[in-house]
């Protein structure tokens, strides 16, 4: 990163900002958005970057489609970091709705709970989004 706040994150159609916690809910909600990084589906954006006020961080975001906010519980941390910055998301998903149950202090979860997790932003994308970025290279 350099001194205007800028990283490897940059301008896109859609960012994703999972809360990334330090439980089992919160582990699901950041490995979907990086599987759907990895897709081509949108970018992992820097969710600490936005609390932290970040500058060039919070110009990125607004020049996105989509704000993807993916919470692990109804604390929904992810929303609300985006929603201080003047940022609420189009989309926003918390994984103990999906009917998984939050470990606080446990981080470990089933393919199974990961896909459930994905499903629904892929299925939520679906609906909101016009244009979904193809993967490249
Ligand atoms: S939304 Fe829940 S799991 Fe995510 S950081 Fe907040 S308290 Fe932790």
């Amino acid at each position: 990163m350099d001194n205007a706040g800028k990283c490897s994150c940059e301008p896109s159609e859609v960012l994703f900002f999972p809360c990334s916690g330090g439980s089992n809910c919160g582990q699901i909600a950041h490995h979907a958005a990086v599987e759907l990084h990895n897709a081509g589906r949108g970018k992992l954006f820097c969710l600490a970057g936005i609390g932290g006020h970040v500058k060039g961080l919070i110009e990125s975001a607004k020049a996105a489609k989509v704000l993807v906010a993916i919470d692990g519980c109804p604390a929904v941390c992810a929303k609300k970091t985006l929603e201080h910055a003047h940022l609420p998301p189009q989309i926003h998903v918390i994984v103990t709705e999906l009917g998984i149950e939050k470990k606080s202090g446990h981080l470990d979860f089933s393919e199974e709970e990961l896909n459930l997790c994905r499903g629904r932003l892929e299925d939520e994308l679906e609906r909101q989004v016009e244009f979904i970025p193809t993967p490249t290279g």
